[in-house]
């Protein structure tokens, strides 16, 4: 997506480590044009998967998944972060490995809130090692729910995430997919 490509060159600002820090429109500061562009990219590459609910993780997807959830006419469902949520029998929980802090963290929803009648899209803001986005899957499987597929804000095409998920025939759509990053601050875009 065009549009998202050339906000992520203006804006963008480059970390040590490979991180790409976008929170002037996506992470922290949130452009709300811009989601709603991104949020009709999803539906047009979606509308025909009879989409019953959006799924996302807080805080960050929750964003882009609001105006997707509204272009699809449903809900929007977030994961929550929590450390007892594995105590309570009232919701689905899945593990969620995180690279960068080296821990395991459960993340929840309540059962009241997915079912398997549910056809999900899974939104995020960022695909890295696409420990988040399986985590959601697990979820939606433990409801007994459908996973049409999953919709990315950035991809980081140089880290495996993609690849695993897309290897288990998820569909992945994501608007934009960086192949190179340097911390000069060069970036390079997978053509789509
Ligand atoms: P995963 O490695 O599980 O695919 O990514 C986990 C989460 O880390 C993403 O949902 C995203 O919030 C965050 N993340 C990973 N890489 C980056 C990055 O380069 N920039 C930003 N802003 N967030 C990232």
């Amino acid at each position: 997506m065009k549009l998202l490509e050339e906000r992520i060159l203006r804006d963008k600002v480059v970390l040590p480590g490979g991180i790409l820090k976008v929170d002037s429109f996506l992470n922290h500061q949130i452009d709300p044009a811009l989601m709603r562009e991104m949020a009709r990219e999803f539906y047009r590459l979606f509308a025909a998967e009879g989409v019953t609910k959006v799924l996302t993780i807080e805080a960050s997807g929750i964003g882009i998944a609001v105006p997707t959830a509204e272009e699809f006419g449903v809900n929007v469902l977030f994961a929550k972060k929590a450390k007892t949520a594995n105590l309570s029998p009232e919701v689905y929980t899945a593990d969620v490995y995180s690279y960068t802090h080296k821990t395991q963290n459960k993340i929840f929803v309540s059962k009241n809130y997915l079912n398997e009648n549910d056809r999900v899209l899974i939104i995020d803001d960022f695909l890295a090692n696409g420990q988040a986005l399986l985590g959601l899957m697990d979820l939606v499987h433990a409801a007994g729910a459908t996973v049409v597929g999953a919709g990315i804000a950035v991809e980081k095409g140089f880290q495996d995430g993609g690849k695993l998920v897309r290897e288990k025939g998820v569909r992945v759509e994501s608007l934009a997919i960086v192949d190179k990053m340097d911390e000069d601050g060069n970036l390079k875009f997978r053509a789509q």
